[in-house]
Formats: structure tokens, sequence, C-alpha cells
């Protein structure tokens, strides 16, 4: 491995050194291994849609092949590629959100997953136009659930997309012709589309794509969110531990990794049951201890203060510290080399859901007809591994540090209230944090998000980001694995204040928040489009003209482009601090970085430079409250 420094977390550099010495590979070996990426993959020109390809055309106009063997062109088989991302990262943030909703289908008043939130069920059924008055709440709840189904496959009529989405917006949508039908409907479209033989028109093919993303973020995501706050409770303000510090030397660790909360909803509450605690203590062990692992660590720190034993890069480092007795996965974002790394340390690999199965871990499925079963069969599984846990291995980091976490909007706004006169209203309003972006004590805001990416140093993009931006007296939004690095690097406490501009640092010891706010997982960024919508609406004006922005300093996955195809279109600039692989299509960058603007009134920036990307966002907002009148 070269000498390059590889994370600015120094728990992680620490076990990066511990697996060395273990003599046990890492995905930063693996890239190494892997030498340079192919120049025809990295620019997106390289199409394998049909067999008479493979086909790779030349990335420099004029120079080399320039069509593939049907006669696409490198924009065409950019903008395929691209699609496809979008809609591989659609169907993966939709079919959480359907197991969501087939949970919700199935709630029952004695069942393992029961109605929490009444409040938020009433408020969503209404918005779908489920009747609430004088009926049962599971009737209600059920009804719900079936009603939001169809959305997945309507085949006529409009989808029911949430009242914080303005009408602005909308019409934008209908004028383009991408107003978003059915969520499978436009993954299908886009697989249609991106067929040998279909479009062949770069800019009709990215349409197709934003279509497809608003599936996600303003139906799937947004279901996925609200439907998960009303079985399991909507996220309040709470405190948590961060990094993988939080594992305990002699207690039964159990890393919960992955992202749908039914899984961790259920090992939550089965290792709580004094028979479980019992079980541990048999073993030797002082007791359970719960941490979390990417999405599903947010998931369950929102709503139970769960602690992050760190982001998607640390999830092999949390086996090499030797304590992991169990590291339990349900889909997506799961290294599949977690299953050999494993082998060299007596931590069970347990996979749990049919859509993720990997070779070489066990497979214990989250019985839906039992799923408090299910989940005590893995406790116990981890339990009586503590007895293999080999002392002379183990290394676990000193380092953690204190977060505060649980910023749904309903907190947020219960937070804005505690500044508002309640003889002079309105409570439960966005108008404080409207009034504050006006009078520019707050400059503006940010949502930033995202995933870790061995081509940048780990972490660094999201803090150097985040703080810019909020000394720049940007408040700053977080949830998914950005969160995760903030959380680690002390920026969730509330005395991260200090680091933020003096507007900013007013506006949060009044409302006694941190500087940055933990709004969960990658689904929930639809509570940040909530938000914002929320704030645009109150505003009368489209999310377009909010000085709002949204960053991803070190994403990786499908998902984030989907994310960030849903944000731009839904009005929001958008920077990227990986270059996506599309540098090949010149008409496809200008179409995304230049051109979607006449569209959408925002635009994808793409800056690996951390302190670049503050300046940019801060010209740029500026621009924004200039043309706003603010
Ligand atoms: S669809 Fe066209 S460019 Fe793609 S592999 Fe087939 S012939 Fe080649
Ligand atoms: S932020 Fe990215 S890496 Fe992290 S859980 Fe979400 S999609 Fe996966």
């Amino acid at each position: 491995m070269s000498e390059k420094v590889l994370s600015i977390d120094k728990t992680t550099l620490d076990m990066l050194d511990k697996a060395k010495k273990d003599g046990v590979e890492t995905a930063w070996d693996r890239k190494e291994a892997l030498k340079a990426p192919c120049g025809f993959g990295a620019a997106g020109v390289c199409c394998r849609n049909c067999t008479m390809g493979p086909c790779r055309v030349s990335p420099v106009p004029g120079k080399g092949a320039e069509r593939g063997i049907c006669g696409a062109t490198a924009d065409v088989i950019v903008s395929r590629n691209y699609a496809r991302m979008v809609a591989g990262g659609t169907a993966a943030h939709s079919d959480h959100g359907r197991s969501i909703c087939l949970d919700l289908y199935h709630t029952s008043p004695d069942g393992d997953i029961k109605v929490k939130d009444e409040k938020k069920l009433m408020k969503v059924a209404a918005r779908f136009g489920v009747k609430t008055e004088g009926r049962d709440i599971y009737e209600i709840a059920h009804e719900l659930a079936a009603t939001g189904l169809q959305d997945y496959g309507r085949q006529f009529g409009e989808p029911c997309l949430p009242p914080t989405l303005p009408e602005k917006r909308r019409e934008i949508w209908r004028k383009l012709g991408i107003y978003p039908r059915a969520v499978d409907r436009e993954i299908a479209s886009v697989m249609h589309a991106s067929h040998i033989g279909c479009t062949a028109d770069a800019e009709s093919m990215i349409k197709i794509a934003m279509r497809c993303s608003l599936t996600d973020g303003w139906m799937g995501s947004y279901m996925a969110t609200e439907f998960s706050d009303i079985m399991f409770g909507t996220p309040k303000a709470r405190h948590t531990e961060a990094n993988l510090g939080v594992l305990e030397d002699n207690q039964v660790n159990i890393v919960l990794h992955g992202h749908e909360p039914t899984l961790s909803e259920m090992i939550v509450a089965a290792a709580e049951l004094p028979e479980m605690i019992e079980l541990a203590k048999s073993v030797g062990a002082d007791g359970i201890n719960l941490c979390g692992m990417c999405c599903t660590a947010n998931e369950a720190t929102m709503r139970h203060g769960v602690k992050l034993a760190g982001n998607f890069m640390q999830q092999e480092l949390a086996v090499v510290t030797g304590a992991v007795e169990a590291l339990v996965v349900d889909v997506q974002c799961i290294f599949p080399a977690l299953a050999k790394l494993s082998e060299s340390y007596h931590t069970k690999f347990i996979t749990t859901s049919p859509k993720a199965r990997i070779k070489g871990s066990t497979f214990i499925e989250l019985d839906e007809e039992d799923r408090m079963g299910s989940a005590k069969k893995i406790i116990t599984e981890a339990i009586m591994n503590f007895k293999n846990r080999d002392r002379s291995k183990v290394m676990i980091p000193e380092l953690k540090s204190e977060a505060e976490v649980g910023y749904s909007v309903e907190q947020i706004l219960n937070k804005l209230d505690g500044v508002v006169n309640s003889h002079i209203g309105p409570m439960q309003s966005a108008k404080p944090l409207a009034d504050v972006i006006v009078a520019g004590v707050i400059r503006g805001a940010a949502g930033v998000v995202g995933c870790n990416n061995p081509k940048n140093v780990h972490d660094e993009g999201h803090i150097e980001v985040i703080k810019g931006l909020i000394k720049n007296d940007i408040i700053v939004v977080v949830t998914g694995c950005s969160a995760q690095a903030a959380a680690k690097h002390g920026l969730l406490r509330k005395e991260a204040r200090e680091l933020a501009g003096p507007g900013l640092k007013k506006v949060c010891e009044l409302v006694d928040i941190p500087p940055v706010l933990h709004m969960g997982s990658c689904v929930d960024i639809s509570r940040i489009l909530e938000l914002v919508g929320t704030t645009a609406n109150h505003l009368g004006v489209d999310m377009s003209d909010l000085p709002v922005v949204g960053v991803a300093p070190e994403y990786m996955s499908e998902k984030a482009i989907a994310i960030g195809t849903y944000v731009v279109t839904s009005g929001i600039d958008t920077w990227l601090g990986v270059v996506p692989p599309v540098t090949g299509g010149p008409e496809v960058v200008d179409i995304l970085t230049n051109r979607i603007e006449e569209w959408v009134g925002a635009k994808f920036f793409v800056e690996p430079d951390p302190h670049k990307t503050v300046e940019q966002i801060v010209a740029r907002v500026n621009e924004k409250r200039k043309k706003l009148g603010i």
C-alpha cells in the first residue's frame, strides 16, 4: 500500500495498521491491487447492453472509434449508463420503501410491529386521502400501506406526492414531461429506454433518468421514512457516541449494518429482554452492546440512541478489532469481503435478507411470521460466540466522540417553537428558519450526505466541507455516512457552535441545537426535501429560489447518483466530490453541469477539493440570495 494518508480518522488508521499486522486485506488494499481503473469505464464510454458488444468508444471527440457497433455515440452510451445507475439507486431505495410499506400493512396490536406514532399516522394518512375519523388505527395503517403500495405500480392517474412539494415545482416537472408516474414503472422505463435500439438522444435519456429519480426522493424514500416513523417512532433529539471506540471490552458486541430499520428495531427490542441479558451474563459477559454501521446505524441511533460504530469504509475495521461477536446485516452497502475477513477472526457474519445473501456468511432469515424469534436467534448466536473471542487478537480503539442525533423535521420544528412567542405564533412552522435566512443571520443551508470512497481521503471531504460551511454561517444537515463522519469528529455536539460563524452560532444558542443536525439515513434525505419544501412554501417561492445546496463529498453508490439526480431535479444545486463516470460524453457533461439549470433551476458541480467546494457554495448561495432580493 502506498504511503498516502488514507483517512483523517485516527481510529481508522490504527485499525488499518492492525489489519496489516494481522495479514488481512481491506478495501484499500483491494483498490491498490486493482491498479489504475479502466479509462473507458471511468469516462462511461463502455457499453455492454447487447452481445454485439461490448463496445468501447473513444472518450475524446474526433479521436479513435466514435460509435459502437449499433451506432451509439459516446454521449448516448454515457447517458444510458448514467440512467441505469439512477435506476439502480432508485430501485434500492424504493424496494426498501416497499418492504416498509408491507411491514405497515402487517402491523397489528399484538404483533412484533405495532403503530408507535399515531399522530404521524393520522397526518400521513390524510395526505394519502385515507379516512381517519372514527376508525381503528390499524385499519387506517393497513389502508395507508395499501394506498402507498399502489404508487409503486400505478398505471393510471398521478401518484400521491407530499404537499410539501411546491406547486411551482410540480409545474416545472409537468412542462418538462418528467412528472413521476409510479416507482417501478419509472425504473422499468429507464431499463427499456436504455436497451439497444431505443433512446439514442442524451437529453431524452437524462430526462427519463430524472423522472425515475423523483420516484426515489419523493416517493420510495419518502414513504420509507414516513412509514418507518409511524411504526418505530418519529426521532427526537438524543445523545449517542460514535467511532470504533464504542465497542466494549467485556460485553457481547453486536454490530448492525445495512439499511432497513425493521431488522435493527427487532434486535434492539430483543437485546433488552431479560432472558437475553441473562444469557449474555451466563457466558461471562457484562451485557450486550449494540452498535450500528452505515444507514442501519443512523436508523437505530435516531430512534434509540444506538451507538455508531462507524461509516462505510470502517465496516471491515470493526471486524479487525477482534471484539465483534456478530456483524448482522440486511441489504445494501455490505462488502462481500466480510465473509472472508470474518474467517480470520471469531466474528460471525450473519446475513438476514434473501435479497442479499452472501456466500460464506451465516444466513438467518428475518422470518416475517416471527421476527422477534429470529432476532433472539441472531442474538443467541452472538452471545454463544463470546467465548470464542481470542483476547490476543483484540484491540478496541480508545477513541469515541459524543454526538447529538435525532433531528427529524418534527424535532426541528419543535426546537424552532422554542424561539416563537406563543401569543404571536405560528407554532410548528418553518417561519423562524425562513426568518433567519431572509435576515441573513444564516447565509443558507446545506445537506451534506453520502458515502465514503477510497478514492478520497476517508472522512476528509465530509469534515472539511462541513467545517467550512458552518464557518460561513451555512447551517448543515447531515445523513448517511456523512452523518457518522460528523459524529466521529465531534461536529454533532452543541459545543461545535464554536466552529460556526457568528450568525449561525447565535441561532444555535437561541434554538439550543448543534450547528450540524443529524437527520438520519440515506432514505431520510426525504426529511431534507420536506424541510426545504416547507420553507419554500412558507416563503411562497420555489425550492430552486432558496439559498440551499446539497453536497456528496465522498459518494460511491448508485443510490447516491439517484439522490443527486432527484435533489438537482428538485431545484437544489448539488456538489459531487467524486467525478461520476460521464466525462466521455461532452453533451452529457454539458447537460448535467450547465443546461439542466435551464430546465430545473439547479445543476451539478463536480469538485474533489473540499475547500474549493466551500468557496463555490458560498458564492452560489450569495448569488441565490441576491436573486431573491435578501
Ligand atoms: S448497444 Fe450498441 S454500443 Fe452497446 S454493446 Fe450493443 S452494439 Fe455496442
Ligand atoms: S451513505 Fe452511501 S455508503 Fe453510507 S449507507 Fe448510504 S449509500 Fe451506503
